[in-house]
């Protein structure tokens, strides 16, 4: 059986950013990838946005690392020239109920860290976006966009200038320990059997199954997963607005908020949809639940402006009844199992927070 010291399932950003830390510290490397490229699974089915860390739970992983690692992202950005526009984004109000939640909001986070919003009224808001009819909001500066392709693509080539290696077409089908070593089975085109010392399970959608599948894995620490769809739609109007939109949370979502791409085109969404298999369909029917929430705080959208775009699957790993998840990072300290480091749950802000996760599981990894 041939040796390498570390396998990485998963080539999504988190598994490249894993891979580059990894390679960067000297480690051998190898990305096991079922697909054909890199970053074809929710990577590339996102809303692209760097998140400034409001919401999260304080204290939780994700409040942790969206933070550092929108900090780290920005950096990295700027250093590797990958596009990115620090845009800002603002939270709306559109009712006094509503204008009565803000403050509650800026305060959280602040202890989450980001101590930047700033309250204006529905005037100021109207100046920064005239198309905007809101009685309140927050603005967060530190809010952005970055092309995920271009960040992935960056992440990949550190990886491969310090060493790492990849395989495509390559399912991880399971794993079983053999003392200090795992012996993976590897399928695909070319088959094989491979020991490694430390194993990542960064596989995202996949990541359950493949934990499920390593022989000394207690099956009572891997999560039941569920899948919860976000949809997302494009608008053929030029939507007027330089900022993201956001209105205020309702529970169980963030709302039906703008997104912009670096071209400024508009987005909207995603929304919610609890599914049992992948399926990347966008019904064109869900466009009625989107007109009357984006007009509250864009009355001007017109008719038939909605075109059914692309969407994208959150991993959860609670059911639709639990409102909050955070990202699970599962070390030999929890399952015991030599050399495995499980990610589980790694939704949104999984793209803003890989290099954070990625220093993580390298601190863990030891
Ligand atoms: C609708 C939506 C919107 C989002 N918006 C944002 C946002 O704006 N900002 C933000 O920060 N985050 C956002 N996220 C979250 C972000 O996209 C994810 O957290 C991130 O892309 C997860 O990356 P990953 O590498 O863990 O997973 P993935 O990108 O899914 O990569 C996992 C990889 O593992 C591979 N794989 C699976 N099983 C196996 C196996 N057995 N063997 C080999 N390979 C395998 C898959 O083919 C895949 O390539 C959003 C997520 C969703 C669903």
């Amino acid at each position: 059986m041939d040796e390498v010291e570390c396998v990485v399932v998963g080539a999504g950003v988190v598994g490249l950013a894993i891979a580059r830390k990894l390679a960067q510290q000297g480690r051998e490397v190898i990305v096991v990838e079922q697909a054909e490229a890199i970053g074809t699974g929710t990577s590339s089915r996102n809303s692209e946005v760097i998140h400034a860390g409001i919401y999260y739970r304080a204290g939780s992983l994700m409040a942790q690392f969206c933070v550092a690692g929108r900090q780290a992202l920005y950096a990295y950005c700027a250093d590797h020239g990958i596009p990115h526009r620090k845009c800002g984004k603002l939270i709306v109000a559109t009712t006094a109920a509503e204008a009565d939640k803000l403050e509650s909001i800026r305060a959280h986070a602040a202890a989450n860290g980001v101590d930047d919003l700033r309250a204006i009224d529905g005037a100021e808001a109207q100046r920064m976006e005239p198309a905007l009819s809101c009685v309140a909001a927050l603005v967060s500066p530190s809010t952005g966009i970055v092309d995920s392709h271009a960040y992935m693509l960056a992440l990949r080539g550190d990886a491969e200038a310090a060493g790492a290696a990849f395989a495509f077409h390559a399912p991880l089908l399971s794993a079983r320990s053999e003392g200090e070593v795992l012996a993976l089975e590897i399928g695909g085109e070319m088959p094989m059997t491979l020991g490694c010392r430390l194993l990542i399970n960064a596989a995202g959608l996949g990541a359950t199954a493949v934990a499920r599948s390593i022989a000394a894995m207690p099956s009572e620490l891997v999560p039941t997963p569920y899948l919860a769809k976000g949809n997302y739609f494009t608008c053929s109007a030029r939507a007027p607005f330089s900022h993201l939109i956001y209105p205020v949370p309702e529970p169980g979502g963030l709302g039906v908020h703008l997104t912009l791409d670096l071209g400024g085109q508009a987005k909207f969404g995603p929304d919610v949809e609890w599914i049992d298999e992948l399926d990347y369909v966008v019904d064109p029917a869900r466009a009625a639940r989107f007109y009357p929430a984006i007009r509250k705080y864009w009355p001007g959208l017109p008719d038939g402006a909605l075109s059914p775009g692309y969407s994208g699957i959150r991993p959860k790993i609670v059911p639709p009844s639990v409102a909050v998840q955070d990202f699970v990072v599962q070390s030999p300290r929890e399952h015991g199992v030599p050399g495995l480091i499980n990610l589980f749950g790694i939704e949104s802000p999984g793209l803003t927070a890989a290099l954070a996760i990625a220093d993580h599981v390298a601190a863990l990894a030891g």
